[in-house]
């Protein structure tokens, strides 16, 4: 009950303050501390995200939960420690992996992502599972810190990651939160409306997080938000571009050339298609038409569908057919 899940934030809570403890003042956490300051990690970021380091032990957690008098198996329902098949002994199951702290809307360490510092063959990430606590779905990174700026611009940006999170806040893109991952959910953008109307989605520049973003999109314009969709270079994501390009450049050529659904959604099929071709051209208007017919606004339908009309030179009217047998395909 409320006791279990009060001991359940407690153990975040300390457990996070070991791991930033290790990484900043420990000699296990200084190649950690070099791999992130390498990524261009600086000081504040580090303090006010509360990155931290778990050591490469099977006991640091275990131990220091067992020594504070904490209920171990609180921690086991809340992934942080596993039990050994073999004689039900505890093991921490986050060794040797930058720690992110991830908080509940009320800023209560609730969860942690934790990062290899090499790509090897394990998982890059391991996140904690779903708990009493922590519910994925409902979670945004990094809200508890950027609320205040969210409400007073009036605006927020969505990103994947912990990491690009980071570094946009860095980079002056102090309203921002992340997915961790997962897709938006309803949830998500229930909680993001009310505290504000404008998003931009800033996701990943590949297959993957362009289908998201579309699919964010729509979640998000369903609950009643303004969304503009930042576009990058191929394959890059936002802590990439700033390690490469810089903060300005940052703001003001990504976040700030921001564009709307739709206008997004044109130059990203548009991209590498030669127009000229008929057959190509025909795919794009069909795959325009198909988009123009999930806009929910008729006004909308029917501001595109003319503006295709105009461009291609070909009938309204055409096109509006073609559209009716789209959307009776999609029912
Ligand atoms: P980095 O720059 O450190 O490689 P990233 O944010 O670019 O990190 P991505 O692979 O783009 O990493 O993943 C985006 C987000 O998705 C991560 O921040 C993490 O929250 C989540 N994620 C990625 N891989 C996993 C995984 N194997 N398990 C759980 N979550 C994951
Ligand atoms: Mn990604
Ligand atoms: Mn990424
Ligand atoms: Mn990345």
């Amino acid at each position: 009950g409320t006791d279990e899940k009060k001991a359940m934030a407690e153990i975040h809570e300390l457990l996070a303050k070991l791991y930033h403890h290790c990484l900043l003042h420990t000699k296990q956490g200084r190649p950690a501390l070099d791999y992130l300051e390498k990524r261009g990690f600086t000081r504040e970021s580090i303090e006010r995200f509360q990155i931290g380091f778990a050591p490469d032990s099977w006991e640091t957690a275990s131990r220091f939960i067992e020594k504070r008098g904490l209920d171990i198996s609180v921690a086991e329902k809340a992934g942080l420690i596993g039990k050994r098949q073999s004689d039900g002994k505890p093991y921490d199951r986050f060794r040797n992996r930058i720690m992110f702290p991830i908080w509940d809307r009320t800023g209560t360490v609730v969860a942690f992502g934790g990062r290899v510092l090499e790509a090897n063959d394990e998982p890059k990430y391991l996140n904690s599972p779903e708990s009493k606590i922590f519910h994925k779905g409902k979670t945004l990174y990094g809200l508890n810190l950027s609320r205040a700026e969210i409400r007073q611009k009036q605006h927020a940006v969505i990103f994947e990651g912990y990491v690009d999170t980071i570094s946009a806040f860095r980079a002056g893109v102090t309203n921002g939160v992340a997915t961790l991952g997962t897709s938006l959910t309803e949830d998500h953008a229930a909680i993001l409306r009310r505290n504000v109307q404008s998003v931009t989605i800033c996701y990943d520049s590949d297959k993957a997080g362009v289908e998201a973003a579309f699919r964010a999109s729509e979640i998000l314009v369903k609950q009643g938000c303004t969304v503009k969709i930042s576009q990058m270079p191929d394959g890059m994501d936002p802590d990439d571009y700033i390690n490469k390009y810089g903060n300005e450049s940052f703001l003001k050529d990504i976040i700030g050339a921001s564009l709307t659904v739709m206008a997004f959604k044109i130059q990203y099929y548009r991209r590498g298609k030669n127009l000229r071709d008929e057959g190509e051209r025909m795919i794009y208007i069909e795959e325009i038409i198909n988009e123009i017919a999930r806009l929910p606004k008729a006004v909308e339908r029917d501001h595109y569908l003319r503006q295709i009309a105009s461009e291609f030179n070909l009938s309204l009217d055409a096109l509006k057919q073609q559209q009716t047998q789209t959307f009776k395909q999609q029912q």
